[in-house]
């Protein structure tokens, strides 16, 4: 019956509706609604629009399987940034993005002021948002860890904590088109399953050159909402992707 219906230039579906204000949703960028701020964080990845969306763009995704692909991701961050096996991100993180903070590390380290970042304990990953017109997705990521500076001569702190802190971040993905029965880590040589943190193949002995998963981190910004955060020591955006900052 619906081809019979006048075109109105109004959309007829029934969108999802805030469970705060009652009033439709406007759209799916944040997990908050726009009329009257109710927050959906842990919410978004269930509403009939996001699945929808998550399916446009990376087919055979859900707001689900995306949620499990991402949850050890910020745990192998902290794992890269310990042993420097940097070139391993590139499975899940944008090239420019790796390089920067490798740099920036390396830099610190080099003037004698290192940023040790560790013991990583994760208290939540939910969706945060995703693109209705660019591709991209968002988690929001809270969780606690160890970030200090320090002289490594006097051994004294210059910036942040020695003990575990709240951290809360934005982390921005995008697709890169591979579809989800594609996304184990396999070597780009015998095709053998890897492991995050294989160095070189255990099938083949070939060092591991990362290809590129089905999605890769565009960027990392501290919530904006907490002003008084300690500055996240990933806080950086790829080049060419101004959305993300
Ligand atoms: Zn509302
Ligand atoms: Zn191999």
């Amino acid at each position: 019956m619906d081809a019979l219906l006048p075109g109105s230039g109004i959309s007829l579906a029934t969108g999802s509706v805030c469970p705060g204000c009652q009033r439709p949703l406007l759209g799916f960028a944040m997990d908050a609604c726009g009329c009257c701020g109710f927050h959906l964080e842990g919410r978004l990845h269930a509403f009939p629009e996001v699945i929808l969306r998550m399916h446009e763009i990376a087919r055979s995704w859900t707001p689900e399987a995306f949620l499990a692909w991402a949850r050890h991701r910020p745990a192998q961050l902290l794992w890269t940034l310990r042993t420097g096996h940097w070139r391993n991100l590139g499975y899940w993180v944008a090239e420019d993005l790796w390089r920067l903070w490798a740099r920036q590390f390396a830099s610190l380290k080099g003037r004698m002021k290192p940023r040790l970042v560790d013991e990583l304990a994760l208290a939540s990953i939910s969706l945060y948002g995703i693109g209705e017109f660019a591709p991209w997705v968002k988690l929001r990521i809270r969780g606690a860890r160890l970030d200090f500076q320090f002289d490594s001569g006097t051994r004294n702190i210059l910036h942040g904590n020695a003990e575990p802190t709240p951290f809360h971040e934005i982390w921005t993905f995008m697709p890169t088109g591979q579809p989800i029965e594609k996304t184990d880590h396999q070597c780009g040589t015998c095709a053998g399953g890897l492991d995050f943190k294989d160095i070189d193949c255990p099938y083949c002995g070939c060092p591991v050159i990362p290809e590129p998963g089905p999605w890769l981190l565009v960027g990392i910004r501290p919530d904006l909402r907490d002003p008084d955060m300690y500055r996240s020591p990933f806080d950086a955006s790829a080049f060419g992707f101004p959305d993300s900052n």
